[in-house]
């Protein structure tokens, strides 16, 4: 009863901030809340307190995120130098920030040698002879290639080297005046498989074994992002606490002590602070169902639905009977489609719809203004 209550407080909570943001501000809007920023932050390094994390910002590279984030002590993980110059810019330290893109222009590469960040990975033999001209002496981490069986985004279709040559290019970054750190890797983001870490982990003690045979002392594992969410309130995958309890023991089992673990959480961290808020602009009746046309689309902060390969839960303000619905965004696309089917109350023009956990991979990968469509007003609340 208690919970039943609490929960109906929290909705009717959230459904009172979102009338009001729109009457303060209009719409599209992305509320972004730093209190669930911070929360998820604790509870990572709640379970993972031996992992430090290094938030991958292009899940979210608002700089207000970005700022609560350096408040707190986090690492940033950037694939650019516009990412690095940007965490920089807002307080990070140097020595807290990881280039994680395995490939880097040469310009790219200077520029982080020139701001003291000397720490990137690699997965292939011509990116360190890159690294080791233009940021010479940096500390290197081989991504290798892991199974992203059961997550939403495929990352090893184009990243990561054999975990049977990594040894090899360890060796060659030292023979090369580079610092070889140790390994790196990504199981697909919104990982629901633990399996997929297990393995991993796996694999990468090997390599530490047999980097150390040939005198490497390999002392940092990176063990990526992935860690999920989630996206509709019926999922039931399993917990962040589950997964990192299965983690702490392996990582325990596998590695010495004094191992740097590091971990590069995007969605984890920045999913669960964002709430969009949409109104319907237009609406028909047509191939015997319900279309609402709301003020923002697949171009902008639906954009996760193409790139992200993510789905959402649409609520609304209204109670009463759902009829099967299509979510359409503004443009003059058909690919402007939200969703063909949706359970949803009638709706009038004005109406308001919205979904919550979308603050990653949403507002970020939006192309602003296609068609005269601006994207979503990011407010922090
Ligand atoms: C995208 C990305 C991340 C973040 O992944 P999530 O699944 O959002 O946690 C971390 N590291 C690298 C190298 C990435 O490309």
């Amino acid at each position: 009863m208690t919970t039943k209550g609490a929960k109906a407080s929290g909705r009717g909570g959230l459904e009172k901030t979102i009338r009001n943001a729109v009457k303060k501000y209009g719409s599209p809007l992305m509320l972004i809340n730093r209190e669930a920023l911070r929360q998820q932050y604790e509870r990572f390094t709640r379970y993972l307190p031996d992992v430090t994390p290094y938030y991958a910002i292009k899940a979210n590279p608002h700089p207000e995120i970005i700022k609560t984030f350096v408040k707190l002590g986090a690492g940033f993980d950037v694939a650019s130098a516009v990412e690095m110059n940007q965490v920089l810019s807002l307080g990070a330290s140097p020595d807290k920030v990881i280039f994680a893109n395995t490939i880097k222009s040469n310009r790219d590469i200077a520029e982080a040698y020139k701001k003291k960040v000397r720490f990137m990975t690699f997965d292939n033999e011509p990116e360190l002879y890159k690294i080791a001209k233009y940021c010479p002496g940096a500390g290197v981490l081989v991504r290798i290639k892991v199974s992203n069986i059961g997550s939403t985004v495929e990352l090893s279709l184009k990243f990561g080297a054999d975990p049977d040559q990594s040894v090899f290019l360890l060796r060659k970054a030292k023979s090369l005046g580079l610092k070889p750190a140790g390994v790196s890797f990504h199981v697909g983001s919104q990982c629901t498989n633990v399996e997929n870490y297990l393995q991993a982990l796996e694999v990468s003690a090997a390599i530490f074994n047999e980097a150390e045979r040939y005198g490497l002392k390999l002392d940092t594992l990176d063990i990526g992002g992935g860690f999920p969410i989630r996206h509709f309130d019926s999922d039931n995958h399993i917990t962040f606490k589950d997964m990192a309890k299965h983690l702490r023991k392996k990582l325990r089992r596998l590695f010495a002590k004094d191992t740097n673990f590091i971990a590069e959480p995007g969605r984890f961290f920045a999913g669960l602070a964002g709430t969009l808020i949409t109104q319907v602009v237009g609406r028909t009746f047509r191939n015997n169902k319900n279309y609402y046309y709301l003020n923002d689309g697949v171009y902008a902060d639906f954009s996760g639905i193409v790139f992200d390969h993510c789905r959402y839960e649409f609520k609304t303000l209204r109670r009463g009977q759902k009829f099967l619905s299509t979510l359409a965004g503004p443009t003059c696309d058909s690919f402007d489609t939200i969703s063909i089917s949706e359970d949803l109350p009638e709706l009038e023009v004005g109406n308001i719809v919205y979904v919550k956990n979308i603050g990653a991979y949403s507002c970020a990968s939006a192309v602003p203004g296609f068609n005269g469509f601006p994207p979503a007003k990011i407010i922090m609340v």
